[in-house]
């Protein structure tokens, strides 16, 4: 399962090796943002509110079956800010690998 978060503040990956999960339910104790929910008919957990994932990496952290992999999206290294000000253009954008 891959599931990605392109929110304003975090842009985040999900792989979640869901036929690994124990269902020791230890990512959803452990993320303070409730980003963790548990599915019910398919027996595993999944991040079911990646938008409220702030990338502090503790649940991957905490998962012994290695289920869960995160990853930063790129994201645009510019303020949105002075962009929406008009003040860069288009030339002025810079990708992050
Ligand atoms: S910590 Fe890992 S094994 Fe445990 S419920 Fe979460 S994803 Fe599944
Ligand atoms: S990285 Fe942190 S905030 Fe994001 S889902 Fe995992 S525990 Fe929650």
């Amino acid at each position: 399962m891959i599931v990605e978060n392109k929110g304003q503040q975090q842009s985040v990956r999900f792989i979640v090796d869901t036929d690994r999960c124990c269902g020791c339910r230890r990512c959803i104790r452990r993320c303070m943002e409730n980003v963790w929910q548990w599915d019910e008919e398919h027996h595993h957990a999944y991040p079911k509110y990646p938008d409220e994932c702030v990338l502090c990496l503790q649940c991957e952290m905490d998962c012994l079956n290695n289920v869960i992999d995160i990853y930063p999206i790129a994201t645009l290294q510019i303020d949105p800010l002075e962009f929406s000000a008009g003040h860069l253009t288009e030339a002025d954008i810079v990708r992050r690998d």
